[in-house]
């Protein structure tokens, strides 16, 4: 196989609860990649429609996560990139960690796969450095896994991929207001109470085992961040009548997506999860900042082969 054309889902990061180790893939957005092989030892980033961002090799997350597998790979030729976005960088779904992880999984395909899908998360881990300054796993290892994944340990590196019950539906509204994830990231505390981490290990805890035991009302009790989102919210305007909203319309929970501003919602059904969407729009109709929407099952399948 000499090309390949792929689906790299938008992710969830965090999760409320799981700050830097929860993230889950969407099924309904995601960007599409041609990745090819090319006789040059390089990475080359040939298109790239959608977005407005970098084509050259160190400053696209595609060039630096496809770097970091050719350095590793017994190979002697390189790869043409294209890029065909669909998440808006800086949405807070994920956009950079679809680029990472889609650009190193393609490339493993091409060479029939000698790497375990847990090298490539590291791989693409090195693109999430280039985005925020920090190579975070929980939007890159949903993508390449599917499903939920939980980052045990970094160092390490330990992803346990957990199965999505099949009537759970995510809602994401991305209010169009810019916060940059390293920006989101310098103003959390790098201490918290003891009391907040007993709440929140009880909270991450109990997410996981309504995930397994399909107990929808365990993980809509688990959906609690005591520690990043009460500071990360007062970046984004209606965050508080857009939780209310959902929880109202029969969201199981509501939280900030990854770093931000995009906001998320899991209900069970989805019908509710619509219902959940008109309940978040009607909030940026008022305050009158355009958003988009989107409703979605959880991708169980990850990263995958288009025709
Ligand atoms: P998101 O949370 O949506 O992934 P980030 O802020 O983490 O957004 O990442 C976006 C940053 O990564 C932007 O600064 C953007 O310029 C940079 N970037 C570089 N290459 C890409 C790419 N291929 N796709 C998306 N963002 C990229």
């Amino acid at each position: 196989m000499e090309e390949i054309r792929v689906f790299c889902p938008a992710t969830i990061a965090n999760i409320s609860c799981g700050f830097d180790v929860l993230g889950l893939a969407l099924d309904a957005v995601g960007d599409e990649m041609v990745v090819r092989k090319c006789k040059e030892n390089t990475i080359k980033i040939t298109k790239l429609e959608g977005q407005d961002l970098p084509k050259q090799t160190l400053q696209n997350v595609a060039g630096v996560a496809g770097l970091a597998l050719l350095e590793k790979a017994d190979y002697k030729g390189g790869f043409e990139i294209e890029i065909y976005k669909k998440i808006k960088a800086g949405s807070g779904i994920g956009s950079s960690a679809a680029s990472s992880a889609g650009a190193v999984w393609a490339m493993n395909q091409l060479l029939g796969k000698p790497f375990a899908t847990i090298d490539l998360v590291k791989f693409a881990m090195e693109g999430e450095r280039l985005a925020s300054g920090v190579a975070h796993a929980d939007n890159v290892a949903p993508a390449l896994f599917g499903g939920f994944t939980l980052v045990r340990s970094y160092s390490p590196l330990d992803i346990i991929r957990i199965d999505a019950p099949t009537a759970l539906f995510a809602t994401v509204i991305h209010p169009q207001i810019e916060i940059k994830t390293s920006d989101s990231r310098k103003i959390l505390k790098t201490k918290i109470s003891l009391e907040d981490g007993i709440k929140q290990w009880g909270n991450v805890g109990g997410l996981i085992a309504g995930l397994y035991t399909n107990d929808y009302d365990l993980i809509g009790r688990s959906l609690i961040d005591h520690i990043v989102e009460p500071i990360r919210s007062i970046l984004i305007p209606g965050f508080d009548e857009v939780k209310a909203n959902a929880n109202a319309a029969g969201a199981l929970g509501c939280g900030i997506s990854g770093s931000g501003p995009s906001i998320f919602a899991l209900s069970k059904g989805k019908e509710t999860a619509e219902k959940v969407a008109i309940s978040m729009d009607s909030v940026y109709q008022n305050i009158g900042i355009s958003h988009d929407i989107h409703i979605s099952k959880i991708n169980v399948e990850g990263i995958k082969i288009l025709a």
